[in-house]
C-alpha cells in the first residue's frame, strides 16, 4: 500500500504532513513519488491566501477522475481548508474525498484506515495508533532518515485575530504543548540523527502561558539546550509585544539558541497598523529592533510585510519602505493583500488597492531588499563562519549559518549533521559560497 501527501503552505504543514507520513510508514504504508501510484492522498492545504486556496482546490478538482478510474483510493483532505470546525459545504462540493482533517490532526485518516481493516489487525494498528499519537511529532521509523533540522510545533492555533488573518479562524484557540512531551519530542528526534530543532508557534513567544505552571519559551529552550546530540535551537514567529526581555536574554545567554528572530512588522504606518489591530507602532518597532541588536550581538531579524491592505495610501506605503530602507533587515517576507472570507477586514473593509498597484509595491520592496541582501552578505566575504550542513543539493553541501544564512561548499566528505567553520569565499543577496576550514 502507497500513500502521496501533498503539502502546502507554512512550516506547520510541512510538521504535520511529515508526523502523518511516519504514522502511515509505521501502518505499513509506504511514499511513492507519483501521485497515481497512491492508494491513499493526502492534501495537506493551506488558505492563507486566495492563490493558496485556488491551488488547493485546483489539486483536489484534478482527482475527481483519478477516484473514479481508482474507486478504491482514499483522499483525505486535511489543513487549513478544512479548519477546525470542519467545513459541510467542503463534502457537498467534493464528494470524492473521503476522510477530512483538522490542521494537526492524522486521527481521522488513521481511523478510517483501522475501521477497514479485519477486527485482529484492526487492533493490533489502533494499539500502534496509541503509541504514536502519544510519541506525537517524535513518531519513529525503523532505519529512516531524519532531516538534520527539524520544525515542531509547540503552540497549534492562535487567539490573536489580526484583522486580515485566517489562521485563527482555521487552526483554533492557541494551545501550547505539554513540555513533557515536546522534550520527548525533541529527544527522540535526537536520537534519530537532528542536530537542530525549530519550535513553531504563530505566537510562539507566548509559549506556556495558557498552561498553568508550564515552563515558558526562556525556560523550555533552556531545558531542549540540554539534549547533547541538539547543536542548535530556533523558534519563530515572535510578536513584537510578547518577546519579553527575559526571552531576548535566553536568546543571548544560550549557546544554543541561535541569533535570529523571524518578527514581524507587516505595515510600516500606524493607522495601517491600527486598523490590521497588530497592537504596536512604528517606532515601537523599530525600538525593539534596537533592542535586539544592542542585548543579541549580530542577531539577525526577520520580518513579513503586506502590501496594498485596505487604505494603504501612497503614503502609508512610503513608511513601510522607509522602514526597511532604514532598519537593513536580514529577511523580509513579502506578501500582497488578500481578502479572507470571515476574517475582520474581510468583512468590513473594502479591498480597495487595485491588484497591479500592490503588485508595484511588492516589486518596489523586493528590489530594495534584494539591494540591501547583497550588501549586508558582502560583509561576510573572507570572513569563517560556523555551518551546521543538511544535504547535498545539486553536488554541493548546503548548510546554514547561525544568522540562518544559506552557505554552499564542495567536499567529498558526508557534512551530514556536521558543524564545520567555513571560509566565504562569493556572496549573493541569497546565499554565500565557501570552503571547508576544520570541525567546529
Ligand atoms: N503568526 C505569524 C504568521 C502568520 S501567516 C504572524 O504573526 O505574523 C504568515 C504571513 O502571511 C503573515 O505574517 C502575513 O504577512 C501573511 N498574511 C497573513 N494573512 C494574509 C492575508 N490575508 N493577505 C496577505 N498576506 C497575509
Amino acid at each position: 500500500m502507497r500513500y502521496f501527501i501533498w503539502t502546502e503552505g507554512c512550516q506547520m504543514n510541512a510538521a504535520d504532513s511529515r508526523r502523518l507520513a511516519r504514522s502511515l510508514e509505521n501502518l505499513g504504508y509506504e511514499p511513492c513519488a507519483k501521485i497515481d501510484d497512491a492508494d491513499v492522498i493526502v492534501l495537506n492545504t493551506c488558505v492563507v491566501r486566495q492563490s493558496a486556496e485556488d491551488k488547493a482546490i485546483g489539486r483536489l478538482s484534478s482527482l475527481k477522475s483519478l477516484k473514479r478510474e481508482k474507486p478504491q483510493l482514499i483522499i483525505n483532505l486535511m489543513g487549513c481548508l478544512v479548519g477546525v470546525h470542519g467545513n459541510p459545504a467542503l463534502q457537498k462540493r467534493f464528494p470524492w474525498v473521503d476522510v477530512f482533517s483538522a490542521p494537526s490532526d492524522p486521527q481521522p485518516l488513521l481511523d478510517f484506515l483501522t475501521n477497514r481493516l479485519q477486527a485482529g489487525q484492526a487492533e493490533h494498528w489502533r494499539q500502534n495508533i496509541d503509541l504514536m499519537l502519544d510519541e506525537e511529532f517524535g513518531v519513529a521509523v525503523a532505519g529512516e532518515q531524519r532531516a538534520v533540522s527539524e520544525n515542531l510545533p509547540v503552540v497549534l492555533g492562535c487567539s490573536h485575530a489580526c484583522a486580515y488573518c485566517v489562521i485563527p479562524l482555521k487552526r483554533g484557540r492557541e494551545r501550547s504543548r505539554d513540555a513533557q512531551r515536546i522534550l520527548r519530542d525533541a529527544a527522540t528526534f535526537a536520537a534519530q540523527g537532528v542536530r537542530e530543532i525549530v519550535l513553531l508557534g504563530q505566537i510562539i513567544d507566548r509559549y506556556g502561558l495558557d498552561l498553568p505552571g508550564s515552563p515558558q519559551l526562556p525556560q523550555l529552550l533552556a531545558s531542549l539546550s540540554e539534549i547533547p546530540e541538539i547543536k542548535r535551537l530556533r523558534f519563530l514567529t515572535s510578536h513584537p509585544n510578547w518577546m519579553s526581555d527575559e526571552l531576548i536574554a535566553s536568546v543571548a545567554e544560550l549557546p544554543k539558541v541561535m541569533p535570529h528572530i523571524e518578527v514581524p512588522i507587516q505595515a510600516g504606518d500606524d493607522g495601517v497598523l491600527l486598523a490590521m489591530r497588530r497592537g504596536y507602532t512604528n517606532q515601537q518597532y523599530r525600538e525593539l529592533v534596537a533592542k535586539l541588536r544592542e542585548r543579541i550581538p549580530g542577531v539577525s531579524i526577520a520580518t513579513d510585510i503586506i502590501v496594498g491592505f485596505p487604505g494603504e495610501t501612497e503614503a502609508a506605503f512610503q513608511k513601510t519602505y522607509d522602514l526597511l530602507a532604514d532598519l537593513r533587515l536580514d529577511v523580509a517576507h513579502l506578501a500582497r493583500y488578500s481578502p479572507r472570507p470571515g476574517t475582520y477586514s474581510a468583512r468590513e473593509l473594502p479591498d480597495d488597492v487595485p491588484a497591479e498597484e500592490k503588485m508595484r509595491r511588492f516589486r518596489l520592496l523586493e528590489d530594495l531588499q534584494e539591494g540591501i541582501l547583497r550588501e549586508l552578505n558582502e560583509t561576510f566575504l573572507g570572513k569563517h563562519v560556523p555551518v551546521l550542513f543538511e544535504h547535498r543539493v545539486k553536488g554541493r553541501w548546503y548548510g546554514r549559518t547561525p544568522t540562518n544564512r544559506i552557505v554552499f561548499v564542495d567536499s567529498e566528505k558526508d557534512l551530514t549533521g556536521q558543524e564545520y567553520q567555513v571560509k566565504i569565499g562569493w556572496t549573493g543577496p541569497w546565499s554565500l559560497v565557501g570552503s571547508l576550514e576544520s570541525s567546529a
